[in-house]
């Protein structure tokens, strides 16, 4: 399976987007199908894939968001969601700098989904995954507030109405992803195939073979699922996307999440960075409906939740309290480590450079504090821009109707 192991170069997935990115010359050029990999890394607390200074939301349908079940509507008209994947066409599995992908051939109608809320196939392009730092968090989505260790996304695109999965990802009805939350549980053993890879693509922009992956087997088996509109979760965030999230979680254990975290953000020769928590911060549901393809026993829903999985998820805004205290504890057990293997001697010195990397940490996490809400304030006062200018032009509109009516 693993056949080739090379440097792939940096990518312009679309000139509009990227124009100030110098493409390099002397190598092949791929695209990448989560916008990221123009971007270089830099030792920064905040993801660069979020430092551009003009990244703003596209407006009222962006996602993730969090999917009240007692909101969510059910809708009988919802089909059952199809699919259909061709295990040859898998192609090559990277490393991109924000996650991992699982590409796909999709010059045609050989790997595609249809039904639930879609008209037409859409092909799929590629999947990937969003996970945290611990188990405690790193799902894009959540489920009234809960959010699971990680979530797969298995991205297509509507080759009937577009030419391009690049075009698609910018227009209205261009995307379908299906959304899979992964819970702590048992080993899963198609994934394996996958965290097997791993190793292979530890860092940013390194690319193998990846051969006969049907990903039809990382889908629960139950059909249910709630649908939206939304937005792409990485730059452009552009609002094309129809969401399906599956209602049933898959289980993977410790051990593969643990894989996914070994992974770094970081390409060979810069400071190491582990790639966690490389999710979106949740958006605002504004004037969205969820349908969901079940009929709903909220109430059955509560009473059903066990002990175990009420205490695997927690709300996105404890995270960074759990973080710390994570942290904390590894230092302890670090010390500890070094104690009992004869190290006591080197104490004092552990505990300068301890002191130093704590330092150094409080100064890293203020700045990611600062950049985050430096970025959360522009993201409001975009989305309140939007909502003046769609007020202004409704009013002119009216004005308008009311002037024609007079004459
Ligand atoms: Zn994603």
């Amino acid at each position: 399976m693993v056949v080739m192991k090379r440097i792939i170069s940096l990518a312009l997935p679309c000139q509009l987007l990227w124009r100030n990115i110098q493409r390099q010359q002397s190598v092949p050029t791929r695209p990448c199908s989560l916008y990221t990999c123009t971007y270089k890394t830099r030792n920064r607390a905040l993801h660069p894939l979020w430092e551009r200074p003009d990244l703003v939301p596209g407006g009222d349908r962006q996602s993730p968001i969090n999917i009240q079940w007692r909101d969510s509507v059910y809708d009988p008209c919802l089909k059952p969601l199809q699919i259909c994947y061709d295990p040859t066409t898998c192609l090559h599995i990277w490393n991109n700098g924000y996650s991992f992908l699982v590409e796909f051939e999709d010059s045609s109608d050989k790997s595609v989904i249809t039904g639930g809320p879609l008209e037409g196939n859409y092909r799929l392009k590629q999947f990937h995954f969003h996970w945290g730092a611990i188990n405690d968090w790193g799902s894009e989505h959540t489920v009234d507030s809960k959010c699971y260790p990680a979530e797969l996304h298995l991205v297509h695109w509507n080759a009937a109405k577009y030419g391009s999965f690049e075009d698609a990802a910018l227009e209205e009805n261009g995307l379908a992803v299906i959304g899979v939350f992964l819970k702590l549980g048992t080993h899963h053993k198609e994934l394996q195939k996958l965290v097997d890879a791993l190793p292979a693509i530890k860092h940013k922009d390194t690319l193998i073979e990846f051969g006969k992956f049907d990903p039809s087997c990382l889908m629960p088996s139950c059909p249910d699922f709630w649908t939206y509109s939304g937005s792409l979760t990485t730059p452009p965030l552009s609002e094309s996307v129809t969401w399906i999230i599956k209602k049933k979680p898959i289980e993977v254990d410790h051990n593969q999440l643990e894989e996914f975290r070994m992974l770094l953000f970081t390409s060979a020769g810069e400071k190491e960075k582990k790639m966690v928590d490389n999710f979106r911060p949740l958006q605002p549901l504004m004037n969205r409906t969820v349908r969901s393809s079940f009929q709903h026993d909220y109430i059955l829903h509560i009473q059903k939740r066990t002990k175990e999985q009420t205490q695997q998820v927690i709300p996105h805004r404890q995270y960074r309290a759990a973080l710390k205290k994570e942290k904390r504890k590894k230092r302890r057990q670090e010390l500890a480590r070094l104690r009992d293997s004869g190290f006591a001697e080197k104490d004092e010195e552990n505990s300068v450079a301890e002191d130093e990397e704590l330092e150094e940490e409080k100064k890293l996490e203020a700045e990611r504090q600062k950049l985050h809400e430096e970025w959360l304030l522009r993201e409001q006062k975009a989305q309140e821009e939007f909502r003046l200018k769609k007020e202004k032009e409704e009013a002119a509109k009216r004005r308008q109707e009311e002037e024609e009516v007079q004459y």
